[in-house]
Protein backbone atom coordinates (compact mmCIF):
# COMPACT_ATOMS: atom_id res chain seq x y z
CA UNK A 1 0.00 0.00 0.00
CA UNK A 2 1.27 3.60 -1.07
CA UNK A 3 2.74 5.25 2.66
CA UNK A 4 2.84 8.53 2.37
CA UNK A 5 5.11 10.75 4.06
CA UNK A 6 2.43 13.55 3.98
CA UNK A 7 -1.57 13.88 4.13
CA UNK A 8 -3.24 16.92 3.36
CA UNK A 9 -6.66 17.03 4.73
CA UNK A 10 -9.51 19.60 3.51
CA UNK A 11 -12.82 20.45 3.71
CA UNK A 12 -14.63 21.23 1.18
CA UNK A 13 -18.19 23.11 1.11
CA UNK A 14 -19.09 24.84 -2.47
CA UNK A 15 -15.43 24.90 -3.85
CA UNK A 16 -16.12 23.59 -7.09
CA UNK A 17 -13.53 26.32 -9.12
CA UNK A 18 -10.98 25.98 -5.82
CA UNK A 19 -10.82 22.10 -6.05
CA UNK A 20 -8.63 22.03 -9.46
CA UNK A 21 -6.40 24.75 -8.82
CA UNK A 22 -5.90 23.82 -5.26
CA UNK A 23 -4.55 20.16 -6.10
CA UNK A 24 -2.32 21.42 -8.93
CA UNK A 25 -1.12 24.49 -6.84
CA UNK A 26 -0.15 21.66 -3.87
CA UNK A 27 1.49 19.20 -6.95
CA UNK A 28 3.81 21.86 -7.67
CA UNK A 29 4.78 21.98 -4.45
CA UNK A 30 5.31 18.30 -3.18
CA UNK A 31 6.30 16.89 -6.35
CA UNK A 32 10.06 19.11 -6.73
CA UNK A 33 10.12 18.79 -2.64
CA UNK A 34 10.04 15.10 -3.16
CA UNK A 35 7.62 14.79 -0.46
CA UNK A 36 5.19 11.43 -0.72
CA UNK A 37 1.71 12.72 -0.16
CA UNK A 38 -1.95 11.94 -0.38
CA UNK A 39 -4.82 14.68 -0.37
CA UNK A 40 -7.88 14.39 1.25
CA UNK A 41 -10.72 16.02 -0.33
CA UNK A 42 -13.89 15.70 2.06
CA UNK A 43 -17.09 17.15 0.73
CA UNK A 44 -19.37 18.23 3.13
CA UNK A 45 -22.67 17.69 1.40
CA UNK A 46 -22.05 20.58 -1.60
CA UNK A 47 -24.73 21.92 -3.26
CA UNK A 48 -22.21 23.10 -6.45
CA UNK A 49 -20.15 20.37 -8.20
CA UNK A 50 -17.44 19.83 -5.86
CA UNK A 51 -17.80 16.49 -5.57
CA UNK A 52 -17.77 16.22 -9.45
CA UNK A 53 -14.22 17.96 -8.90
CA UNK A 54 -12.78 15.33 -6.81
CA UNK A 55 -14.16 12.62 -8.88
CA UNK A 56 -11.92 13.74 -11.99
CA UNK A 57 -8.73 14.52 -9.81
CA UNK A 58 -9.26 10.77 -8.39
CA UNK A 59 -9.61 9.36 -11.48
CA UNK A 60 -6.66 11.55 -13.57
CA UNK A 61 -4.31 11.16 -9.99
CA UNK A 62 -3.78 8.60 -7.54
CA UNK A 63 -2.75 10.73 -4.97
CA UNK A 64 -5.72 11.78 -4.40
CA UNK A 65 -8.66 10.66 -2.34
CA UNK A 66 -12.38 11.60 -2.13
CA UNK A 67 -14.93 11.04 0.98
CA UNK A 68 -18.62 12.67 0.97
CA UNK A 69 -20.62 13.40 3.54
CA UNK A 70 -24.10 12.57 3.13
CA UNK A 71 -25.17 16.13 4.12
CA UNK A 72 -23.56 19.39 5.36
CA UNK A 73 -22.17 18.37 8.68
CA UNK A 74 -19.53 21.22 9.54
CA UNK A 75 -15.89 21.84 8.91
CA UNK A 76 -14.93 20.79 12.06
CA UNK A 77 -16.35 16.71 10.76
CA UNK A 78 -14.89 16.89 7.55
CA UNK A 79 -11.27 17.78 9.23
CA UNK A 80 -12.12 14.84 11.58
CA UNK A 81 -13.18 12.72 8.70
CA UNK A 82 -10.32 13.59 6.94
CA UNK A 83 -7.67 13.10 9.47
CA UNK A 84 -9.00 9.58 10.72
CA UNK A 85 -8.66 8.57 7.14
CA UNK A 86 -5.28 9.63 6.62
CA UNK A 87 -1.98 7.32 6.02
CA UNK A 88 0.87 9.60 6.12
CA UNK A 89 3.59 10.01 8.65
CA UNK A 90 2.35 14.02 9.32
CA UNK A 91 -1.73 14.66 8.70
CA UNK A 92 -1.93 18.42 7.70
CA UNK A 93 -5.21 20.51 7.37
CA UNK A 94 -5.58 23.10 5.20
CA UNK A 95 -8.41 25.14 3.52
CA UNK A 96 -9.79 24.31 0.40
CA UNK A 97 -10.01 27.95 -1.05
CA UNK A 98 -6.44 28.69 -2.11
CA UNK A 99 -5.93 31.44 0.99
CA UNK A 100 -3.61 28.63 2.77
CA UNK A 101 -0.71 28.65 0.37
CA UNK A 102 1.23 25.25 -0.78
CA UNK A 103 4.37 27.16 -0.96
CA UNK A 104 4.25 27.00 2.34
CA UNK A 105 4.39 23.08 2.95
CA UNK A 106 8.21 22.29 3.24
CA UNK A 107 8.54 25.16 6.31
CA UNK A 108 5.33 22.33 8.06
CA UNK A 109 7.86 19.54 7.17
CA UNK A 110 10.74 21.36 8.27
CA UNK A 111 9.23 22.54 11.53
CA UNK A 112 7.53 19.26 12.57
CA UNK A 113 10.67 17.00 12.02
CA UNK A 114 12.43 18.89 14.45
CA UNK A 115 12.76 16.92 17.76
CA UNK A 116 10.33 17.06 20.54
CA UNK A 117 8.29 18.85 17.95
CA UNK A 118 4.46 17.29 17.24
CA UNK A 119 1.98 19.77 16.09
CA UNK A 120 3.04 22.74 13.81
CA UNK A 121 0.38 25.81 13.76
CA UNK A 122 0.41 28.44 10.77
CA UNK A 123 0.13 32.30 12.15
CA UNK A 124 -1.08 34.88 9.76
CA UNK A 125 -0.02 37.44 11.67
CA UNK A 126 2.42 39.09 9.28
CA UNK A 127 0.67 38.63 6.03
CA UNK A 128 -3.18 39.12 7.20
CA UNK A 129 -4.07 42.31 5.34
CA UNK A 130 -2.88 41.08 2.02
CA UNK A 131 -5.90 38.47 2.13
CA UNK A 132 -8.80 39.31 3.78
CA UNK A 133 -10.58 42.56 4.69
CA UNK A 134 -11.12 45.02 7.67
CA UNK A 135 -14.11 43.31 9.34
CA UNK A 136 -12.32 39.34 8.67
CA UNK A 137 -9.06 40.68 9.82
CA UNK A 138 -10.53 42.54 12.64
CA UNK A 139 -13.60 39.88 14.03
CA UNK A 140 -10.26 37.76 13.93
CA UNK A 141 -8.09 39.13 15.37
CA UNK A 142 -10.83 39.93 18.17
CA UNK A 143 -11.72 36.53 18.19
CA UNK A 144 -7.82 35.31 18.85
CA UNK A 145 -7.16 37.59 21.70
CA UNK A 146 -10.56 36.60 23.62
CA UNK A 147 -9.67 32.71 22.86
CA UNK A 148 -6.55 33.63 24.23
CA UNK A 149 -7.66 35.69 27.16
CA UNK A 150 -10.02 33.14 28.69
CA UNK A 151 -8.67 30.26 27.74
CA UNK A 152 -4.92 31.21 29.47
CA UNK A 153 -3.25 30.20 26.54
CA UNK A 154 -0.93 31.59 23.90
CA UNK A 155 -1.12 30.74 20.28
CA UNK A 156 -1.09 33.75 17.91
CA UNK A 157 -3.53 32.46 14.87
CA UNK A 158 -5.78 29.70 16.71
CA UNK A 159 -8.59 30.98 13.69
CA UNK A 160 -6.05 29.55 11.09
CA UNK A 161 -6.53 25.90 10.37
CA UNK A 162 -3.77 25.53 8.20
CA UNK A 163 -1.61 22.92 10.84
CA UNK A 164 0.64 20.15 10.67
CA UNK A 165 0.23 17.52 13.05
CA UNK A 166 2.16 13.90 13.83
CA UNK A 167 -0.18 11.00 13.35
CA UNK A 168 -0.36 10.04 16.60
CA UNK A 169 -1.74 13.28 18.06
CA UNK A 170 -5.21 12.73 15.44
CA UNK A 171 -5.92 9.66 17.74
CA UNK A 172 -5.81 11.79 20.72
CA UNK A 173 -8.51 14.05 19.27
CA UNK A 174 -11.97 13.83 20.42
CA UNK A 175 -13.61 17.08 18.51
CA UNK A 176 -17.38 18.34 18.70
CA UNK A 177 -18.56 20.99 16.29
CA UNK A 178 -16.88 24.15 16.11
CA UNK A 179 -14.04 22.78 18.16
CA UNK A 180 -11.42 22.77 15.07
CA UNK A 181 -10.36 26.33 16.35
CA UNK A 182 -9.13 24.70 19.58
CA UNK A 183 -7.01 21.52 17.86
CA UNK A 184 -3.91 23.36 19.30
CA UNK A 185 -4.93 24.14 23.01
CA UNK A 186 -6.35 19.89 22.78
CA UNK A 187 -3.23 18.76 21.77
CA UNK A 188 -1.14 20.73 24.34
CA UNK A 189 -3.67 19.58 27.24
CA UNK A 190 -2.84 16.21 26.02
CA UNK A 191 0.82 16.76 26.65
CA UNK A 192 2.10 17.74 23.35
CA UNK A 193 4.66 20.13 21.83
CA UNK A 194 3.07 22.94 19.53
CA UNK A 195 5.27 25.12 17.31
CA UNK A 196 4.13 27.99 14.92
CA UNK A 197 5.46 29.15 11.78
CA UNK A 198 4.71 32.19 9.31
CA UNK A 199 2.32 31.36 6.65
CA UNK A 200 1.08 33.54 3.71
CA UNK A 201 -2.69 34.03 3.40
CA UNK A 202 -4.07 35.07 0.02
CA UNK A 203 -7.20 36.39 -0.61
CA UNK A 204 -10.36 34.08 -1.97
CA UNK A 205 -10.88 34.84 -5.44
CA UNK A 206 -13.36 32.04 -5.81
CA UNK A 207 -16.59 31.18 -3.65
CA UNK A 208 -17.48 32.57 -0.59
CA UNK A 209 -16.21 32.36 3.11
CA UNK A 210 -18.70 30.09 4.79
CA UNK A 211 -18.62 32.60 8.03
CA UNK A 212 -19.77 36.10 8.80
CA UNK A 213 -18.76 38.06 12.29
CA UNK A 214 -21.84 36.43 14.23
CA UNK A 215 -19.60 32.47 13.65
CA UNK A 216 -16.19 33.96 14.19
CA UNK A 217 -17.17 35.73 17.20
CA UNK A 218 -20.46 34.96 19.10
CA UNK A 219 -21.14 31.37 18.30
CA UNK A 220 -17.21 29.88 19.10
CA UNK A 221 -17.58 32.31 22.16
CA UNK A 222 -20.01 29.33 23.67
CA UNK A 223 -16.77 26.66 22.31
CA UNK A 224 -14.24 28.93 24.22
CA UNK A 225 -16.50 28.52 27.77
CA UNK A 226 -16.27 24.94 27.20
CA UNK A 227 -12.75 24.58 26.46
CA UNK A 228 -12.25 26.60 29.70
CA UNK A 229 -13.62 24.02 31.63
CA UNK A 230 -12.38 21.81 29.98
CA UNK A 231 -8.83 23.06 31.01
CA UNK A 232 -9.63 23.85 34.73
CA UNK A 233 -10.71 19.93 35.21
CA UNK A 234 -7.98 18.05 33.49
CA UNK A 235 -6.78 14.73 35.02
CA UNK A 236 -3.17 15.21 34.92
CA UNK A 237 -2.62 11.93 37.47
CA UNK A 238 0.75 10.35 37.71
CA UNK A 239 1.02 6.94 38.79
CA UNK A 240 3.81 6.57 41.90
CA UNK A 241 3.79 2.47 42.28
CA UNK A 242 1.58 -0.28 41.25
CA UNK A 243 0.96 -3.49 42.76
CA UNK A 244 -0.18 -6.15 40.11
CA UNK A 245 0.14 -10.12 40.66
CA UNK A 246 -2.15 -11.13 37.70
CA UNK A 247 0.83 -13.14 36.18
CA UNK A 248 0.57 -15.85 38.72
CA UNK A 249 -2.72 -16.72 38.48
CA UNK A 250 -2.86 -19.77 35.84
CA UNK A 251 -5.37 -20.34 33.15
N1 LIG B 1 -16.16 24.18 5.14
C1 LIG B 1 -16.76 22.93 5.26
N2 LIG B 1 -18.02 22.84 5.79
C2 LIG B 1 -18.70 23.93 6.22
C3 LIG B 1 -18.07 25.20 6.14
C4 LIG B 1 -16.80 25.30 5.61
O1 LIG B 1 -16.17 21.93 4.86
O2 LIG B 1 -19.85 23.78 6.68
C5 LIG B 1 -14.81 24.29 4.56
C6 LIG B 1 -14.65 25.33 3.46
O3 LIG B 1 -15.01 24.82 2.18
C7 LIG B 1 -13.17 25.68 3.58
C8 LIG B 1 -12.92 25.55 5.09
O4 LIG B 1 -13.95 24.70 5.60
O5 LIG B 1 -12.35 24.76 2.89
C9 LIG B 1 -12.94 26.90 5.80
O6 LIG B 1 -14.08 27.63 5.42
P1 LIG B 1 -13.98 29.15 4.92
O7 LIG B 1 -12.80 29.30 4.02
O8 LIG B 1 -15.30 29.57 4.40
O9 LIG B 1 -13.69 29.88 6.32
P2 LIG B 1 -12.81 31.17 6.57
O10 LIG B 1 -11.44 30.86 6.04
O11 LIG B 1 -13.48 32.26 5.82
O12 LIG B 1 -12.82 31.33 8.05
MG1 LIG C 1 -10.81 30.12 4.24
Amino acid sequence: MYQPLLSICIPVYNEEENVPLLHQAIIDVVGPANIPTEIIFVDDGSKDKSWDAIQSLVQKDPRVRGVKFAFNCGETAASDAGMRHARGKYVMTMDADLQNDPKDIPAFIKAIEQPGVDCVCGTRVATRSQGDNFIRVASSRTANWVRNALSQENISDAGCTYRCFKRECVDKLKLYRGLHRFIPTLLKMEGYTIVEVAVTNNPRIHGESKYGVWNRLFKSFHDLLAIRWMKTRILGYKVATELDRTEEISG
